[in-house]
């Protein structure tokens, strides 16, 4: 496949797709630590494993800009929720934004001590649990837990009790798990997560990979990664490469930005090395107050991932986990912004937005109100524009009155008008304009 050289995306390969993200040239040597740093090692993930920041000195190290008050909360919150932070994701904080997306990720604040009321399970995944690491909660589909390591562990992480705890050793329980679904053939589609399952050695990844996919009745493996937005690098490992390709008619990779910021032609080569092999990738997207709570960031990221082929599929509502409550914001909010999106940005880059059930219920996807009224024979739609329809539900002939006065809604729902229109829309000007020709 040959290492792919960033800004080897050339205009010239393709005029109309010149890249659009591309970040400053050398622009991890703004940190005064990796001033030294070649662009062959700062884009070596070896050199980004070997350089990890895992403790609060080495991050007071590498991004100075930290107030007193904000270096004393690293260390206190840091002792009971762990710091692991790439110098890859470190480096796409603008250090002057003391409110950076990014920063909020993967810096520690007291905020998460601060939270003891909620649960440290709240999807009750341990109770699904039917082999170690295995959590069967869908009747088709299941859930494995490969290890508890990631390149970056993100503050709002859904299995923070993991962290940091005893090393979940996944690929132990692997003869387990693969008696168990040999047993429980009406599972199909294994989401293999973790932590980070591409974090782990190639040879541990390859057993897990081969021996699912040696089970008949396994069609689907999905990787949850987030190594595109804080370790892209690692796809640009050859042998790693050359192991997904030979698993690819079963791969997919699902994995998860959360701000147009984490969008860098770093991460969109790791995307590309991937789609070329074959592999779908799809995107899940934390809601998170301070980071993406707002529709036009929001859209910004939808489109940005559209443009690198990675098309949104959920959008979540933050989980009751313990030490994120500060990242929860309200339903209403989300529901804003998938108002925000559908209808006014391609249906491509609109995801599902769910709220994972506490207690194990699973994710029930919820959205603004399309269906305004019913009657026996209409059914009232609202559009995004805030047109409102009479639909006929029924598929029948339906009768129309003449000369019928309008009285709302309910001249809709006889079926004596079609619809209302929102008289602002631009498609609705738009026609009256052309009317006028
Ligand atoms: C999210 C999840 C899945 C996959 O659900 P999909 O809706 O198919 O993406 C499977 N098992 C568990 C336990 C999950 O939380």
């Amino acid at each position: 496949m040959g290492q792919p050289q960033i800004s080897s995306l050339s205009s010239e390969q393709n005029p109309k797709k010149e890249f659009k993200y591309r970040i400053e040239d050398n622009w991890w040597k703004k940190f005064n630590i990796w001033k030294n740093v070649s662009k062959e090692e700062f884009l070596d993930w070896r050199w980004q494993y070997t350089h990890l920041i895992n403790s609060p000195w080495k991050l007071f190290e590498a991004f100075p800009w930290l107030s007193e008050e904000e270096k004393k909360e690293v260390v206190e919150v840091s002792k009971i929720y762990p710091l692991l932070i790439s110098p890859y994701y470190l480096s796409l904080i603008d250090p002057n934004d003391k409110l950076d997306p990014i920063k909020m990720q993967c810096i520690p604040s007291k905020e998460e001590l601060l939270d003891v009321a909620s649960t440290e399970d709240p999807l009750a995944e341990e109770s699904d649990e039917v082999v170690p690491n295995l959590v069967h909660r869908y009747p088709d589909r299941a859930l494995y837990i490969t290890t508890n390591f990631c390149a970056t562990y993100c503050r709002f992480c859904t299995r923070k009790r993991i962290l940091g705890k005893a090393t979940v050793t996944g690929v132990s329980s692997l003869q387990k798990i693969v008696d168990y679904l040999k047993q429980n053939k009406q599972v199909h589609d294994i989401v293999i997560s973790g932590g980070d399952p591409l974090t782990l050695p190639n040879k541990d990844l390859e057993k897990i990979l081969s021996e699912l996919s040696a089970i008949d009745s396994i069609d689907t493996l999905r990787l949850g990664s987030r190594v595109p937005v804080t370790l892209p690098m690692k796809l640009f490992d050859e042998e790693l490469l050359e192991l997904l390709e030979k698993y690819s008619d079963l791969l997919w990779l699902n994995t998860h930005f959360n701000h147009p910021n984490e969008i860098t032609e770093v991460s969109y080569l790791a995307i590309k090395n991937v789609l070329k092999l074959g592999i779908p990738v799809n995107n899940q997207t934390v809601l998170l107050k301070g980071v993406n709570d707002d529709v036009e960031v929001m859209r910004k990221l939808m489109l940005s991932l559209i443009k690198i082929k990675v098309r949104p599929y959920y959008l979540f509502h933050c989980d009751p986990t313990r030490g994120i409550r500060h990242f929860r914001t309200t339903i209403w909010k989300g529901l804003e912004i998938m108002e925000g999106l559908r209808g006014h940005i391609s249906g491509l880059a609109v995801p599902t937005y769910v709220v994972d059930a506490p207690g194990g219920g699973g994710k029930i996807p919820i959205m603004p109100n399309y269906i305004i009224s019913m009657s026996e024979d209409r059914i009232v739609l609202r559009n995004f524009e805030g047109s409102i329809v009479s639909y006929d539900p029924t598929g029948k002939a339906s009768t129309k009155e003449e000369n019928q006065k309008f009285e709302g809604i309910i001249s809709l729902l006889k079926g004596d008008f079609d619809k209302i229109d929102s008289l602002d829309s631009e498609r609705i000007k738009r026609r009256e304009k052309r009317s006028r020709y």
